[in-house]
């Protein structure tokens, strides 16, 4: 385990920021990567068990040419292989995509909340958007990903770094529950996430209190990916939606100091749809110099909204590209 949190650690905050700087203008699902040794091959792609399974998903899909030239050969960072219905094109679509996006690699992880198909509903949703029907945790996310990358040629599963997700941040039972998943698949699994705590809309449909991040049932994930050695993805919006005061920066604080030995990764830099804030930057570079422990992923939305400025509502958030190049370039 050792060996691995050293080959994990080689990667250092500056050159993972690169790396995402280089991706997020090409693929789709943008990029980042702290944490995990990219050039190395995964322990998943090396020595686990190949699934049983006779049929995986490969799904003929129409792909969409990217329209600049591919410059970098590019890592990444948050791939999801399910949507909210829990559904995939399969790995070797994906890896079809990836080829036309330039993306070598990735990090890979199921969707940890369904959206449900209600029984009075005529039409069925395709987002999470798609109607008020509720959410729930799928657990099962992380076995349809597991059995369907280990049923891959050696040539696609090396491709991956899998992370498994299929956890209520409210239920004190989640580390028992990832520590199964670890002893089903041993050697496999790189990191933990994206695991949900607060995603505006989200988190508010599913049943129950929404998930924070400063939760025991959280703390408990971060000892336990702590002792093993793997990062945890969290997606932890930094205030509520259409609210401009920060308010749930103190719980990420918390979060991050319960145990610097756990690498946590927040997604999006604590954005989502809706999410407006200004000085983003000034509030991510001093959440990064004082917490050690913490990278941040530019995925989904925050190259076109925060970085050039493309709200779809023309908000301003305060800072210009250069600011973000600065960032990109200090941390
Ligand atoms: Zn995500």
């Amino acid at each position: 385990m050792e060996q691995k949190l050293d080959k994990q650690l080689k990667l250092t905050r500056r050159s993972f920021l690169k790396t995402m700087a280089a991706g997020t203008a090409a693929a789709s699902a943008a990029l980042s990567l702290p944490g995990v040794a990219l050039s190395e091959k995964t322990d998943a792609a090396t020595f686990a068990t190949p699934s049983s399974i006779a049929f995986a998903t490969d799904r003929q899909i129409e792909i969409e040419q990217p329209d600049e030239k591919i410059r970098y050969d590019l890592i990444d960072s948050h791939l999801h292989f399910t949507d909210f219905l829990e559904d995939t094109d399969g790995f070797p679509a994906l890896c079809r995509a990836m080829d036309a996006s330039g993306v070598s690699q990735a990090v890979i992880f199921g969707m940890p909340i369904a959206k449900q198909w209600d029984a009075t509903m005529e039409t069925a949703p395709s987002y999470y958007l798609s109607n008020d029907s509720r959410c729930y945790y799928y657990s099962g996310t992380d076995f349809i990903l597991a059995e369907e990358l280990l049923a891959q040629p050696l040539e696609i599963r090396k491709r991956f770094f899998p992370f498994c997700c299929g956890i209520n941040g409210n239920d004190r039972f989640a580390a028992d529950h990832i520590r199964q998943l670890l002893r089903l698949y041993p050697n496999f699994w790189c990191g933990i996430g994206e695991i949900m705590s607060r995603h505006d809309d989200l988190t508010a449909l599913t049943y129950g209190e929404a998930p924070h991040v400063n939760s025991p049932a959280f703390l408990d994930v971060f000892d336990l990916a702590a002792e093993e050695g793997l990062p945890v993805l969290v997606h932890h919006n930094i205030t509520a939606q259409s609210e401009e005061r920060v308010l749930y920066r103190k719980e990420l604080e918390e979060a991050l100091a319960h145990n610097r030995n756990c690498n946590i990764i927040w997604a999006h830099i604590g954005i989502s749809r809706r999410v407006e804030i200004q000085n983003l930057v000034t509030i991510a570079s001093e959440l990064l110099d004082t917490h050690p422990n913490l990278y941040v992923d530019i995925s989904w939305l925050v190259f076109d909204y925060y970085f050039l400025d493309r709200f779809p509502n023309n908000y301003m958030d305060g800072d210009s590209l250069d600011d973000w190049a600065a960032f990109m370039d200090k941390y």
